[in-house]
């Protein structure tokens, strides 16, 4: 240590008048995806680029003047900066080419909130696939030009630095973002002010700051209480993304929900829809509904229907422990004061987070109490979560459920490589970029010739083995490791010679993603990996949450099993997993691996990315690959029974694992022509790349969203506002006098079933009804028909609707005349439900009878 105080100062360079607009580029994360603007700024002084973690914005603040005024007189470096910023203009102001229309109108707005967003590994506001998947998302709604905008928490630490020490513990180390580097500035109103908003606190008022990101066209709003004006604790209370206690975590939740909606009315912007991305943002129901009763003399129900109405909710995990909960009393110290605006007791309130008796108030249910529009992000996500969610629709079956899916889909600017997307300009012409959604035109990748796919894929690899070569160097450096062994280390993992089979595995260390599947066996993986002709290369990354000791233990037991003199070289834990780091590995290894316990994994993104890239999938069929694997562009570990043991899947999948490696992926790769590749594993490649980037890219997914959610939520939110709310009025009432009678309903039979008719023949049939004081009109009666399968199930369903025809006694008679469509033998089953024309779903309410 040397004596006295080290003060340090920055000095900013001038950036000459001819370079101007970098500052412009630097702003906007349209760079996140375009890399011929981060390529600009990284060849103007290639060490301060790794050094400012790839900040366009940081560096332009540290990058000599020198190198400026330089550049700046450089023909060559002109040239690439005039192109660079002639797209930028295109992308900003050119009127996208339309083939189908969207259901928008004039004055709608879709505003999505989530708790991260994962743009770019120099804007640290995220931890994993949630945040990326969110950062993809407002990337293809700034692609489709969507009216759409995003609401966020600014954390001051986000992103953790992981670094792994010799014994292979996670030594997990927070930087404090400096604003003044991240794309970032204060919102402002039009009158010139920065925007605060306050929060009421028990016992003080919480101020919010707001502030900006940009990302292509689409706005982002970010809350931060890191102020002045604000109590020590509370400035803190966005310091650490998901970090914090308890409290920390329902503040957060609370400046994310009701901070969100009260930023948007600051600056005068007025959604339609609003999207909640994962329960943490679901208390923006709450001040929405508060808003309305407090300004149009609302009843708490009513404005509960109008705001639902436009809501949509998308859940993103299948274990209900994943789903955040707050203690009653915690909840209650924080909202008590509102419900007595919102003229409802505790107890209705509670209710709505589906607390009592208890049950702690849970996140996910307010968000489906708040939202008419629900969804799972994979078709086996989507069946689970409207099994583990069915007591909200109480005698509504799970198949039958409003919760539906959209399957998650990446940004494919983002994570294609550019290698890849300079040969689909060449073989597919530039318009690939308009038919990402188009199967058939990526059939077009199979002409490819083979040789030409391989090498780009070879040059990716080869960078890719750069990079983590350096990593690991660096790791082992820094650990005082000997040289001797770094060589051993690094045998495999040679950049000279890109021929060894790379098989990659990273993402975070959950422990429902079984990092250490891979070692159920040891004896079997040692026979697997011994044959010296046909080595196998492992690379893990990936991080821990700093609170998650056994996935931490993951990464310690990876670490040791790398020492393991048989596997030296030909496994590697690389640290400091982040979006960079992913980038490369899902362009540069052969096979991307994934094996967590079905069905835990809701969709799982990396897989994909790697797909678009050509890398093979080897996962088990959960989440996205059930729907991706057609059985000729990856593999599939089909999982053994759920209701097996955990020791007992694990040993299971894990021999799926060891003999598709053995039998299938370690032959076919080596399985080479005269040409040095295999014939056999381009053809998967390209087959990998034409099924599958038409379908899990984030165009198709945001496409799904607007036609199935956004579309009908705005519509629905103008039919509800019209009026004064007449709509929410009308629809609570009679929701309210359906809940109150249908404990009295009944159904039952009045014709004798008939057994046998003659083909063309009528058939009639006649129920009765109690209504218990409700209307005819109240209610849908109708008749599921199909042909009988095997299982007694119906097949080609069809639903055909009864109409009212008078009553018998105090019952209300239904008939429904019909004529069977086919002959054979048909199976039909008779229904009653609550019927409204204002519903969002039909069975919204969770109520039917079955005859
Ligand atoms: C894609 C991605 C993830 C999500 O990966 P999964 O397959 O969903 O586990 C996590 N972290 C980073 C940095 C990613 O790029």
């Amino acid at each position: 240590m040397k004596p006295g105080t080290t003060y340090a100062i920055e000095v900013n360079p001038r950036i000459p008048e001819r370079l101007a607009r970098l500052k412009e580029l630097a702003e906007n994360l349209w760079y996140s995806w375009d890399r011929p603007s981060r390529t600009l700024f990284a060849r103007l002084h290639p060490g301060l680029w790794g050094a400012v973690g790839n900040s366009p914005k940081a560096f332009l603040k540290r990058v000599d003047e020198e190198r400026l005024v330089e550049a700046a007189a450089d023909h060559i470096f002109m040239g690439n900066y005039n192109r660079v910023l002639s797209s930028f203009d295109t992308y900003m102001s050119e009127p996208l080419h339309r083939d189908v229309a969207m259901p928008f109108e004039d004055g709608d707005l879709v505003a999505y909130f989530c708790a991260e967003f994962g743009f770019h590994e120099s804007f640290p506001i995220y931890s994993g696939g949630l945040g990326i998947l969110a950062g993809d998302h407002c990337k293809a709604a700034s692609d489709l030009r969507l009216p759409f905008i995003a609401v966020g928490l600014l954390y001051r630490q986000g992103y953790f630095y992981q670094r792994i020490d010799n014994d292979g513990h996670q030594i997990a180390t927070y930087t404090d973002s400096d604003f003044d580097d991240l794309p970032i500035h204060p919102a402002m109103t039009k009158d010139g002010h920065e925007v605060h908003v306050e929060i009421d606190f028990p016992g003080r008022k919480v101020v919010v700051k707001v502030w900006e990101a940009q990302i292509g066209h689409v706005r982002q709003l970010l809350l931060d209480t890191d102020l002045p004006e604000n109590n020590p604790e509370d400035r803190y209370i966005t310091h650490q993304l998901y970090g914090g206690d308890k409290q920390t975590r329902i503040q957060q939740e609370i400046v994310l929900g009701v901070g969100g909606v009260r930023a948007l009315k600051a600056l005068e912007i007025h959604p339609t829809v609003y999207h909640i991305n994962e329960g943490h943002a679901a208390f923006l129901v709450i001040e929405r509904v508060r808003r309305k009763v407090k300004h149009h003399n609302l009843s708490f129900q009513a404005a509960l229907e109008a705001v639902a109405a436009g809501t949509v909710f998308t859940t993103h995990t299948p274990v209900p422990a994943g789903h955040d909960h707050f203690g009653e009393q915690m909840v209650w110290e924080y909202f008590g004061a509102c419900c007595e605006d919102l003229g409802i007791s505790r107890a209705e309130f509670l209710k709505l987070g589906g607390a009592g008796h208890g049950q702690d108030f849970n996140m996910t249910r307010l968000a489906l109490s708040g939202s008419r529009h629900h969804n799972g992000v994979s078709r086996i996500h989507g069946g689970v979560s409207s099994r583990i969610l069915s007591d909200m629709w109480p005698q509504v079956t799970p198949d039958e459920s409003p919760m539906d899916y959209i399957t998650n889909g990446v940004h494919v600017a983002t994570f294609l490589a550019q290698e890849w997307q300079d040969l689909f300009d060449n073989k597919l012409g530039y318009e690939w970029r308009r038919r990402l959604t188009d199967l058939d035109f990526w059939h077009q990748v199979e002409n490819v010739p083979d040789h030409h796919f391989w090498s780009v894929h070879q040059a990716l690899k080869t960078q890719m083995l750069h990079a983590i070569r350096h990593r690991i160097t660096q790791q082992h450096l820094r650990n005082h490791g000997s040289e001797a062994h770094l060589d051993r280390m690094l045998k495999y993992a040679n950049p000279l010679d890109p021929n060894v089979l790379v098989i990659g595995f990273a993402r975070r260390f959950a422990t429902y993603k079984r990092a250490t599947l891979l070692f159920e066996n040891m004896d079997w993986l040692r026979q697997i990996m011994k044959d010296a002709d046909r080595p196998v290369l492992f690379i893990f990354a990936g991080k821990a949450h700093p609170a998650d000791e056994p996935g931490q233990e993951l990464i310690k037991r990876i670490h040791e099993i790398s020492r393991w003199p048989e596997f030296e070289g030909k496994l590697l834990m690389v640290e400091g997993y982040d979006l960079g780091l992913a980038r490369r590995l899902v362009s540069g290894c052969d096979v991307w691996l994934n094996n967590p316990i079905y069905p835990l994994e809701a969709s799982g993104t990396s897989g994909m990315k790697g797909a678009i890239n050509g890398i093979l999938n080897l996962s088990v069929t959960d989440g996205w690959w059930d729907e991706g694997y057609d059985g000729t562009n990856g593999w599939a570990i089909k999982p053994a029974p759920e209701y097996y043991d955990d020791a007992r899947r694990n040993r299971e999948d894990s021999q799926t694992l060891y003999e598709l490696l053995q039998d299938q992926v370690i032959p076919m790769y080596y399985r080479r022509n005269e040409l040095g590749f295999s014939p056999e594993w381009v053809h998967m490649a390209k087959r990998a790349i034409a099924t599958l980037l038409p379908r899990f890219n984030s165009i198709r997914m945001v496409r799904e969203y607007v036609d199935k959610f956004y579309g009908p939520a705005s519509r629905q939110w103008s039919r509800f506002v019209a009026d004064e709310f007449a709509a929410g009025r009308e629809l609570s009432e009679w929701k309210a006098r359906i809940q109150a009678a249908w404990g009295g309903v009944t159904l039952r039979r009045l014709d004798d079933p008939v057994r046998r008719v003659t083909y063309s023949e009528n058939v009639q049939i006649q129920v009765a009804v109690n209504l218990d004081g409700l209307a005819p009109s109240d209610v849908q009666v109708e008749m599921l028909i199909g042909r009988a399968s095997r299982q007694g199930q119906e097949k080609e369903l069809r639903v055909l609707s009864f109409s009212p025809t008078g009553k018998v006694g105090n019952e209300s008679v239904f008939t429904l005349e019909m004529t069977p469509e086919y002959c054979g033998r048909l199976i039909y089953r008779i229904r009653v439900y609550p019927y409204h024309r204002l519903l969002t779903h039909p069975f919204e309410l969770g109520l039917m009878l079955w005859l």
